[in-house]
């Protein structure tokens, strides 16, 4: 069910100290930008290999990404595996006793359609499913 590993996605409090640190220093190339309302979150996409780190920086105090930082501090998020289909994903990650955040798929960055599966069912690993075009 699982191709690979679509993103780790990075809560920070600055995108723009975030980035220096991504491309400056690290040498990863900023591929794009994107402000996902219904997540009160601004997005970047830092392409690396078959992968991606995507940096989220929350827009509103209310926001989950918010929250997380407030909480845990800035750091690793989640990490999202693609998946071929998402609704068949869910289903299978229900019928195996999951608990799903999403119990239907809903908007991600990048195009994605994207589900959470809850932390408490993956040992304490935030997992998003994320199915999409290459
Ligand atoms: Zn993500």
């Amino acid at each position: 069910m699982i191709k690979k590993i679509d993103h780790i996605g990075i809560a920070v409090s600055n995108l723009e100290e975030a980035l220096k640190l991504y491309t400056d220093v690290l040498g990863l190339n900023l591929a794009d930008t994107e402000i996902v309302e219904e997540q009160k979150v601004k997005v970047a996409f830092l392409p690396i290999g078959d992968t991606e780190i995507e940096l989220l920086e929350p827009t509103d105090p209310d926001s989950p990404i918010a929250k997380f930082i407030e909480k845990r501090g800035q750091g690793i998020q989640h990490i999202a595996f693609r998946v071929d289909n998402i609704e068949e994903a869910i289903k299978e990650m229900k019928d195996k006793g999951m608990r799903m955040i999403d119990e239907k798929p809903r908007y991600g960055a990048g195009g994605a359609n994207i589900a959470f599966i809850h932390p408490k069912s993956t040992q304490g690993v935030l997992v998003e499913l994320s199915e999409r075009e290459e």
